[in-house]
């Protein structure tokens, strides 16, 4: 059942080692079948080299466990979410990259202060608020999810496919789980760079009119980076 994305999801995982963006059991990617309304994310606390497509988990919106012999990823829950609240997209991953999980340690969003950082996301990285003791007691990861939300009320999600969960570490999503782990990849440069910025200047800026410049011209209407199709 779900085999390609299995296949998929599997290969997405990977390739958060082979970017190093991950070790030990850390991290985890999704993807979502959206016409069956199955979601295969990886296997909880599996040693990546040991993993293979098959021990992919699948499991339904409500997190029920589908056909599968493996406990699901223990974020399951914040990936739910996040497909129910944002429909178009169709992976999600956690990372728990050095750079992305220190600015989300330090409780800091990510200040769009260079054009590597436009070219992907059309501002700041947000962070996400401290979740109350009753949030993170009762339903943990659903209320991370949660989180994220809320965080996302007045914010485009697919112009800024990226957040940091305060004190925990980064997620991504995008259209496919492929994208979603090359937007992780991304973040985690962004989020080294803009780290370095700031120890150089304290108060480094960008005018408003080259962060759009470098947003639009890549995912804008008129866009024009790139060959075309
Ligand atoms: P899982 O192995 O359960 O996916 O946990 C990894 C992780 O990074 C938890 O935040």
């Amino acid at each position: 059942m779900l085999s390609e994305l299995k296949n998929r999801v599997h290969k997405a995982n990977l390739d958060l080692v082979k970017n190093g963006l991950v070790i030990l059991t850390w991290g985890n990617v999704s993807g979502i079948d959206r016409e069956k309304g199955l979601v295969v994310i990886k296997p909880s606390g599996i040693a990546y080299e040991n993993m293979k497509p098959e021990d992919m988990v699948i499991v339904d919106l409500d997190g029920k466990v589908i056909d599968s012999k493996l406990k699901p990823s223990s974020d399951t829950a914040i990936h739910l979410e996040l497909y129910k609240a944002f429909p178009n997209i169709g992976g999600v991953v956690h990372t728990h990259s050095t750079y992305a999980t220190a600015w989300a340690q330090a409780g800091k969003s990510i200040p769009i202060i260079g054009t590597t950082h436009a070219d992907y996301f059309s501002h700041d990285i947000p962070c996400t608020s401290d979740m109350s003791s009753a949030e993170v007691e009762k339903d943990y990861e659903k209320e991370t999810g949660n989180s994220i939300i809320k965080t996302f009320k007045n914010l485009n999600y697919e112009h800024i496919p990226a957040v940091l969960v305060r004190n925990h570490g980064p997620f991504t999503w995008a259209r496919t789980p492929e994208d979603a782990v090359y937007n992780s990849v991304v973040l985690e440069e962004v989020a080294k760079m803009a780290q370095l910025s700031f120890a150089l200047n304290p108060n480094p800026d960008m005018n408003d009119s080259l962060m759009k410049k470098h947003f639009e011209r890549k995912h804008g209407k008129d866009a024009y980076y790139g060959q075309d199709e």
